[in-house]
């Protein structure tokens, strides 16, 4: 059955987990799989807890540990159509540090992620479209740290970028007034702007994969689409968020800093899991205001949009704890 007559079925939100496999120092330090997959229900895991007993969870998909970057992308694929459509799309990673949110969103330059495939897919479609259809694509790429909105294409590490703030535009819709687009062409372009970001993300701090579990990444496509034969047009909104680690932080260690940064960080996943449940439970009221991330997220999050989740988990012993936090959380999402 098509991909969008599921969507059709089971409303616009679907929620993915994915188990990274176990590392090699997790295996060194005799730390053992916690996670399972022999349930005889689709899409369906198993955490076995420590007294033994097993748990299951549910989702719209499950990625076992073995399962690549392909497969990952084939369920997240026909996304794309919906995108050239004109429909708005949020993707996200939610989880703990280090059970491979960046990994399934932007991936590696030799297994490349969700972000680039969706891209290149977008490419794609729009080239084959190009009798009926003309598009023009262009990416913005921002950061959302202790509730403050950083570009992050812009490259000027000598100064502070300037504080990014969200204005309702007249249509209704959620902007940010000099955030900048640059327009793609290709994924070469794609790539480098994914670098310049990454660049100008981890200026200032000590280590980049320290600042990045602490912020969330939202990387913006906009779709222009003009249909030739009629001249209408269409204008769309891909959402690309690589979210800051969910983990909760230890009592010792959260001070000062520290202690603020979680408490943002809590707050809008928190604020996050509000919006997507009264979406799914088709509330009156949608509570958007409550964080900078829903906020700025408005306009393609209910409605009509589309949003998928994936929900990222560790197998090991030693995470027991924030993957049953992190699946409980999908529980309440879906
Ligand atoms: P996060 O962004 O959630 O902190 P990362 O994406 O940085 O986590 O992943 C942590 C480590 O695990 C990285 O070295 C990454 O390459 C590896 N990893 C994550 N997921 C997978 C996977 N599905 N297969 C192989 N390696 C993975
Ligand atoms: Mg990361």
């Amino acid at each position: 059955r098509l991909y969008n007559e599921i969507i059709e079925l089971k409303g616009n939100i679907r929620v993915f987990c994915r188990c990274r496999p176990l590392s090699e120092s997790e295996k060194a330090n005799g730390f053992t799989s916690v996670v399972n997959f022999e349930s005889t229900l689709e899409n369906e895991l198993q955490v076995i807890s420590s007294d033994s007993s097993k748990k299951p969870f549910k989702f719209d998909h499950v990625f076992k540990p073995e399962d690549n970057q392909e497969a990952v992308f084939s369920q997240t694929k026909p996304i794309a159509t919906s995108v050239l459509d004109g429909f708005n799309v949020c993707i996200f990673a939610y989880g703990q540090t280090g059970t491979g949110k960046t990994f399934t969103m932007e991936g590696t330059p030799e297994e490349r992620g969700v972000n680039y495939r969706t891209l290149e897919e977008l490419f794609r479609l729009s080239e084959e479209r190009k009798g009926v259809m003309k598009y023009e694509l262009n990416v913005s790429m921002l950061e959302v740290y202790n509730e403050k909105i950083r570009d992050l294409l812009v490259e000027n590490s000598a100064q502070p970028t300037k504080k990014l703030e969200i204005k309702q535009a007249a249509e209704g819709t959620q902007e940010v007034p000099g955030l900048v687009e640059a327009r793609v062409h290709g994924t070469e372009d794609v790539w480098e702007l994914l670098k310049t970001g990454n660049r100008v993300r981890s200026v200032g701090s000590t280590s980049a994969n320290e600042l990045s579990s602490r912020s969330h990444c939202l990387l913006r496509v906009t779709v222009v689409g003009e249909n030739l034969i009629n001249g209408q047009k269409t204008k769309s909104h891909l959402w690309l968020v690589d979210l800051a680690g969910s983990e909760r932080v230890g009592k010792t260690e959260a001070e000062g800093e520290r202690l603020k940064e979680s408490q943002f960080i809590n707050k809008s996943l928190s604020a996050l899991g509000d919006v997507i449940s009264a979406l799914a439970s088709k509330a009156s009221h949608i509570p958007y205001r409550n964080s900078k991330l829903t906020h700025i997220l408005q306009s393609s999050l209910g409605g009509d949009c589309k949003t998928l989740m994936f929900v990222q988990v560790s197998p090991s012993s030693a995470d027991l704890g924030e993957t049953m936090c992190s699946l409980n959380f999908a529980t309440r999402v879906r």
